[in-house]
């Protein structure tokens, strides 16, 4: 498809090309949609196959921004961006150049680490402009937003239990969590605090071995996550492992974790975890804490602020889980509509709305 082709399918705004010759920097911002606000989304660097591999994940990774922000009931729109290239292609240079491009846009587009990239990187960003956040504490910035994803993760399991089962208390419950780093470890403190059992995974062997030590729990390995007997399954790793191969294993009757991209395929996998009765706490709303800490961090919010509202993903993945089923919808769709509305509803207060996200 033509790119505007492509613009026209997602709903895009603004996609801009940028070439930095002298740096080598070659890269792509996509700007989704700004009725809530300034789009704002990661900038991550990856070695593509194709410069229409790097088009289709940045209009893909940006729309998706748009509906993060909005069902965590921020002023921000969607966007990201992508360089193309190694991470051994990366120089103080190439930094900047991109920085002097999200300036150019003068606050449409404002950046942060994602993968590939790190603080180090922001800081030569943010030499150029002021429209990056995620920055190092030593740069006046908030840091890691782990925590804080972390913590809206643990409540939107709250909010999932208490839909399931009708009690939101972890307490004797048995959660497995995939992924022992930032989120997935944040998030084992929290259970195993509330007094629930953990079973815990990690293809580092030495983040069991600590989690194990630290938190107590069980370990489990490779395909026993699937089928761990367990009430929550919560995928704090990578994306795409909720799949047609692992959905026959699963005994929980929950899946709920900070992943990206949990589902393999949102519609295939979305309805057949609904056909076997699995609750699915939609990954974007649950692991909404880490875009409501760089938006702290922007408007110079407190961490009590930040917290507080993560601990509302908790209301929220009721409402979503609630709309799912009055309506009988997968549970991404019920809450891309309730994402939709309030961006209808903000966007006609404003008089931008056009009727189409
Ligand atoms: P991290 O790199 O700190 O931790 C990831 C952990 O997963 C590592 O310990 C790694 O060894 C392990 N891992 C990798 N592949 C695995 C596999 N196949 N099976 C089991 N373990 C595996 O990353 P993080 O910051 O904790 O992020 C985890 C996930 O949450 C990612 O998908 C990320 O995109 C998402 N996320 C993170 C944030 C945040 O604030 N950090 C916010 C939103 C979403």
């Amino acid at each position: 498809m033509e790119p505007f082709g492509m613009m026209d399918a997602l709903g895009h705004e603004q996609v801009v090309f940028c070439r930095d010759e002298a740096s080598g920097l070659k890269a792509i911002i996509a700007i989704h949609d700004t009725t809530l606000g300034p789009s704002l989304g990661g900038c991550r660097m990856f070695d593509y196959r194709s410069e229409a591999e790097a088009l289709t994940d940045v209009l893909r990774l940006s729309r998706g921004m748009t509906y993060k922000a909005a069902i965590a009931g921020l002023d921000l729109g969607g966007g990201k961006a992508v360089i193309v290239g190694p991470r051994s292609s990366k120089s103080e240079a190439m930094f900047r150049a991109f920085g002097r491009f999200v300036d150019a846009l003068g606050g449409r587009y404002i950046t942060a680490e994602d993968m590939n990239t790190n603080e180090q990187d922001m800081e030569f960003i943010g030499r150029e402009t002021r429209w990056v956040t995620g920055r190092s504490p030593a740069a006046g910035g908030t840091g890691n937003p782990g925590p804080v994803t972390a913590w809206g993760v643990f409540h939107g399991l709250r909010g999932a239990l208490h839909h399931a089962t009708g009690s939101p208390s972890v307490e004797g419950r048995t959660v497995a969590i995939q992924g022992l780093g930032n989120v997935g470890y944040g998030l084992a403190k929290h259970l195993r605090d509330a007094g629930a059992e953990l079973l815990l995974c990690d293809v580092n062997q030495q983040s069991v071995e600590r989690a194990l030590d630290e938190l107590g729990g069980e370990p489990v390995e490779g395909d026993d996550f699937y089928r761990a007997p367990c009430d929550v399954l919560a995928p704090c790793a990578v994306g795409g492992v909720i799949s047609a191969r692992t959905i026959p294993m699963v005994q929980a009757s929950i899946i709920c974790g900070g992943a990206n991209n949990i589902l393999d395929d949102e519609d295939r996998d979305g309805q057949a975890l609904r056909a076997r009765g699995i609750v699915y706490a939609p990954d974007y709303v649950v692991n909404g804490g880490g875009i409501m800490s760089v938006n702290g961090e922007l408007r110079g919010e407190s961490r009590d602020k930040v917290l507080a509202d993560a601990a509302r993903i908790y209301e929220t993945v009721r409402e979503v889980l609630g709309r799912a089923d009055r309506e009988d919808l997968t549970s991404v769709r019920a809450s891309n509509l309730l994402a939709e509305a309030r961006i209808a509803a903000i966007g006609s207060v404003k008089g931008l709305w056009t009727g189409k996200v």
